[in-house]
């Protein structure tokens, strides 16, 4: 998509920039919404995956990738009403020219993560995990220190139309493809992402992966495990940081000790999935049918240069 168009739809989707999202979920409501559903439907699932010390697969292999990705492709299809062609997807290793590319890019480009994030590049996607970090400090020694912040950059690339994705664990990559193709659609639909779009855009590509993660439940559940510890990430996350700025109270046990703050790149995800549970909530999963549906209508209407 070019650039004139991508703005006429950032116009278009005005009322769900990131400005407005916040405002949206700045009141007690909010935060009572996100207690109960922390405290009645993440937490007590979460803990009895992990009690169960799950089996979360090998290192991603390209052979995973052919065997999983088209599936996931077809759920989330299936979900937004789209009938997209298939992005090129790989797994990074540190040789790749791309790779690196990319990160002196965004070191560069930045001048610091805030400059980097309202680039249009960024779809970046964070899940901390002690191989990103172990990933992120050997880049660093190369790069500089930002890029242990970021944990395992999973994104999609929508110049090439790639799809890139870190050795993670199976289980984990798994629900990354679902969230980088989501990028993927909305590049293709016309959904505005990055800039002043990211909370809707994340909080969607997140939210999603959640969705159709059901569809794939193992027997050993290891994929529910991956994806519902994410989003108990991003919501605790959405929780401490709307609480905070309501000052009201957070609950302990709501949140995950041994973890001081909320990092700057994580409120996209965080303020994102609130917001697109929410809509979930008062719309069903409808609701992202809906944007793309929306975003396809008002393309078609854009006349080309
Ligand atoms: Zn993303």
């Amino acid at each position: 998509m070019d650039q004139h168009l991508r703005e006429q739809m950032r116009e278009h989707f005005a009322d769900l920039s990131n400005e407005e999202v916040l405002g949206q979920l700045g009141n007690q409501k909010t935060i009572r919404i996100l207690e109960e559903t922390l405290g009645d439907d993440i937490l007590p699932e979460l803990n009895g995956l992990k009690a169960r010390d799950l089996d979360l697969g090998e290192k991603l292999t390209a052979d995973d990738v052919t065997k999983y990705f088209p599936g996931v492709k077809q759920s989330v299809d299936t979900l937004l009403d789209v009938d997209g062609s298939t992005p090129n997807v790989w797994i990074q290793t540190f040789s790749d020219k791309d790779y690196i590319k990319y990160l002196a890019q965004m070191t560069i480009l930045g001048g610091g993560m805030m400059g980097y994030l309202g680039t249009a590049i960024c779809t970046l996607d964070f899940t901390p995990s002690l191989e990103a970090l172990a990933v992120g400090e050997s880049i660093a020694m190369s790069l500089g220190a930002l890029s242990t912040l970021f944990g395992s950059p999973n994104f999609y690339d929508p110049n090439k139309e790639n799809i890139s994705l870190v050795k993670s664990n199976v289980a984990r990559a798994r629900g990354v493809m679902a969230h980088e193709y989501v990028h993927r659609v909305q590049d293709v639909v016309g959904i505005p992402f990055g800039g002043k779009h990211t909370y809707l855009s994340e909080g969607m590509a997140e939210n999603v992966r959640d969705i159709v993660g059901k569809d794939f439940e193992d027997a050993d559940d290891s994929l529910r495990y991956e994806n519902l510890r994410s989003r108990f990430h991003n919501m605790q996350n959405a929780y401490r940081l709307l609480a905070k700025s309501l000052g009201s109270k957070v609950k302990k046990d709501l949140i995950q000790r041994g973890q001081p703050w909320v990092q700057p790149f994580e409120k996209m995800y965080a303020y994102g999935t609130a917001f697109c549970h929410i809509q979930e909530r008062e719309q069903g999963q409808d609701f992202y049918r809906k944007l793309t549906n929306r975003a396809k209508q008002q393309l078609a209407t854009i006349p080309s240069r």
